[in-house]
C-alpha cells in the first residue's frame, strides 16, 4: 500500500510534528484537546507548516489564515472569533464596569502592527476610538510621515477594555489581557511590530527597563520569534509633551530604515 502523503516516517518526525502542533495549537489560542479522538486524528487535524490537514498535499506557501489566492482568508474568521472572546471576556478588573472593549483594526497582510496601552475615552465611548480620539490623529500623521497607508497597518492595544472614569489599568490586567495580543501577533504575522507606551513595551519585548531606555531600538518580540520590536512613546504623552516628538521620529525613521531593507 502506498504511504500517505505526509505521513510520519519515524518517532523522531511523529515528536516533531506533536510539538509543532502544540505550539501552533497554543499561538492559536487552543489550551485544552477532547480526551477523544487519539493520536491520529490529532496528527491529521492540521500541518502547522503549511495550515492545511496533514494528509492533504500543500499547494504553494500559503501561511496558515492566509487563502491560497493570498487573500487573508481564515485570517479574518480568527479575529471576528478573537473579538467575539474579548467581548465576552472577565479576565481582569477592567470588566466591572468598563466603558466598552477596543478591538484591533487594519490590513489584515499588514507591514507594520502598533499595539498600544489602551484606548482612552472620556466622553461617550465608541469603539472605534483605538488609543483617544486626539490620540488616533496624531498616529494617523505618524504613519503618513514614514509612507505607510492605512491599510498597511494593523493598530491594535494590549489591554482590549476601554475603562470607565479615566482608570489607568495596572500590569495585573496587561498580563491578563495578554493572550489576546499575542494571538493577533500569530495570526497576522507582522515583521515588525511599534509598541507605543510603557505598558505596551514591557509585554511584546518581555523587559522591564523603563521605556526610556528600551526605546530607539529594535528588541526581540516575546510571543513571536520572526517579528522584531520598536518601543517608543505613545501618542498621549506626545499631547502632553511635545519635547518628546523628536525621539519618537527618530524611532519611526528606524522603522522606515527596516520597511525598506535598510538596517536599523
Ligand atoms: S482588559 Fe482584557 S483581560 Fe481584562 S476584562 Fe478586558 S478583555 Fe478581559
Amino acid at each position: 500500500m502506498a504511504a500517505a502523503v505526509n505521513a510520519p516516517r519515524s518517532g523522531y518526525e511523529v515528536l516533531r510534528r506533536i510539538r509543532g502542533l502544540i505550539g501552533f495549537h497554543r499561538a492559536m489560542g487552543i489550551e485544552v484537546y477532547p480526551r477523544s479522538g487519539g493520536m491520529r486524528r490529532f496528527l491529521e487535524m492540521t500541518d502547522p507548516g503549511t495550515g492545511v490537514p496533514a494528509g492533504q498535499k500543500a499547494k504553494g506557501t500559503t501561511r496558515p489564515g492566509q487563502a491560497a489566492d493570498g487573500r487573508t482568508g481564515s485570517a479574518g474568521t480568527l479575529l471576528r472569533a478573537l473579538r467575539q472572546e474579548v467581548a465576552a471576556c472577565t479576565g481582569c478588573v477592567l470588566a466591572a464596569d468598563r466603558l466598552g472593549v477596543v478591538p484591533g483594526r487594519g490590513g489584515r497582510g499588514c507591514r507594520l502592527m502598533v499595539v498600544g496601552d489602551w484606548s482612552a475615552q472620556d466622553g461617550g465611548f465608541a469603539g472605534e476610538i483605538l488609543f483617544g480620539p486626539d490620540e488616533d490623529v496624531m498616529l494617523g500623521k505618524m504613519m503618513a510621515a514614514i509612507g505607510l497607508a492605512p491599510e498597511e497597518v494593523y493598530v491594535t492595544n494590549c489591554i482590549k477594555c476601554c475603562p470607565a472614569g479615566g482608570r489607568e489599568p495596572d500590569s495585573a490586567c496587561a498580563a491578563a489581557c495578554f493572550s489576546f495580543v499575542s494571538r493577533e501577533i500569530a495570526v497576522l504575522e507582522p515583521p515588525i511590530i511599534c509598541a507605543m507606551g510603557d505598558l505596551a513595551a514591557g509585554m511584546l519585548t518581555g523587559r522591564k527597563e523603563p521605556l526610556i531606555r528600551l526605546r530607539g531600538r529594535f528588541t526581540g518580540c516575546r510571543p513571536a520569534a520572526s517579528a522584531v520590536v520598536m518601543p517608543t512613546f505613545h501618542p498621549r504623552l506626545l499631547l502632553r509633551n511635545p519635547e518628546m516628538k523628536k525621539a519618537v521620529w527618530s524611532d519611526l525613521q528606524a522603522i522606515r530604515r527596516r520597511l525598506e531593507g535598510k538596517s536599523g
